[in-house]
């Protein structure tokens, strides 16, 4: 599956965050491909759209798409020089789509910051420094491998060589590789090298209660985001994991009695598939009705092969409707009748909100 890290500073909330998610796991068996360990929560995507399809269909069941969050707990300064557990943080990072980093905004005397004291730019920057120096010894030793081949006047080496050079000189001066606005053209350079801040962030400002307007702190890592091209979700740890122990008809009480409209959880789930570049289409028939996920870009064949990998194979064609059009028509049928179902082949491109029905041989 898709999935996002989680990390961030002793303290700030990640566990607190990690357990509120986590809380609400899917059942395993409508999803075997997802991952099953304890610093894996697979976590349903929210979204209102199902309900009006179910509305529609009546379905026998209703099946939500899903998203990984992985707990990368044990960041210690250092962490890029270090051997054991710094090297292990470090290669949990790399083996993740995407980093949602926790940053603490809430004060609690009671609670030890590892610094002493509330700082989120501080801390951006201690958990940066050690994911840069990482990069640059990747870098260093990329650039070793093109210069010689440079030697050799391999065209493609002198260029890899040049920029190289460049991303290190950026890295150098503290700018992630995700901010450095490289073309198109350093996109099969970046992919080879797994780079850590070359990966989307998410940065879940963990505020008090009252913290979510005219807070300075919260302003800061806004402010760090915008720069840096990543994203901000404001969120109440400790709200969360009190709305993750009611149930359904309590939260509405308690969400209510906050002036919330919906778990904070919601919104960092959302930002975090939004991170990911991923995208969601629908099947929906008597069995059930289901959201599925790909990556933003993916063509028909490649939809039908989240589904079954015979799908894929197989792919003849797929009857398309839109989520608008399946809404106003009430449904397949209607959709059929005024023409809004559309036939699309194997170069179609999936279009968010899809309704599909795939034709497939076996
Ligand atoms: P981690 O080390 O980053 O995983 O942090 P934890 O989730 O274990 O949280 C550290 C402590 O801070 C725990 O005692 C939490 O109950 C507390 N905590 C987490 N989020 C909040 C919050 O939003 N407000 C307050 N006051 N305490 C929080």
């Amino acid at each position: 599956g898709f999935n996002c890290g989680i990390v961030g500073l002793p303290n700030v909330g990640k566990s607190t965050l990690f357990n509120a998610l986590t809380r609400n796991q899917v059942a395993a068996e409508n999803y075997p491909f997802c991952t099953i360990d304890p610093h894996v929560g697979t976590v349903p995507v929210p979204d209102p759209r199902l309900a009006q399809l179910a509305e529609i269909v009546q379905p026998q069941k209703i099946v939500p798409t899903v998203m990984e969050f992985v707990d990368i707990a044990g960041l210690v300064a250092g962490a890029s020089k270090g051997e054991g557990l710094g090297n292990r943080f470090l290669a949990h990072i790399r083996e993740t789509d995407a980093v949602a980093h926790v940053v603490r905004c809430f004060e609690d005397v009671d609670i030890h910051h590892v610094c002493g004291r509330i700082d989120p730019a501080a801390d951006i920057e201690t958990l940066q420094t050690e994911l840069i120096l990482a990069d640059l010894e990747s870098v260093a030793k990329a650039l070793d491998r093109y210069q010689r081949r440079a030697k050799a006047n391999d065209k493609q080496a002198i260029a890899y060589r040049d920029w190289l050079g460049q991303i290190a000189e950026a890295l150098n001066e503290g700018t992630p590789v995700r901010a450095q606005n490289l073309g198109e053209a350093v996109q099969p350079l970046l992919q080879e090298l797994h780079l850590l801040t070359a990966k989307p962030v998410l940065y879940i400002a963990n505020v008090t209660e009252d913290g979510f307007v005219d807070n300075p702190r919260l302003d800061a890592v806004r402010r760090i985001a915008a720069q840096e091209n990543a994203a901000v979700t404001p969120v109440c740890a400790a709200i969360e994991a009190e709305l993750a122990q009611l149930d359904d008809r309590e939260r509405a009480g308690f969400l209510a009695e906050y002036g919330l409209e919906e778990p904070g959880l919601d919104r960092v789930i959302r930002a975090g598939y939004r991170l990911l570049g991923l995208q969601t289409f629908f099947t929906a028939g008597p069995k059930e009705v289901r959201a599925w996920t790909v990556k933003t870009g993916a063509s028909a064949p490649q939809a039908a092969g989240r589904i079954h990998t015979d799908f894929e194979r197989g792919f003849i064609r797929a009857e398309v409707i839109g989520f608008d059009d399946f809404i106003r028509c009430r449904g397949e049928q209607g959709a059929k009748e005024t023409g809004r179902m559309r036939l699309e082949g194997k170069e179609y491109l999936v279009q968010e909100g899809d309704v599909i029905h795939f034709r497939f041989n076996v």
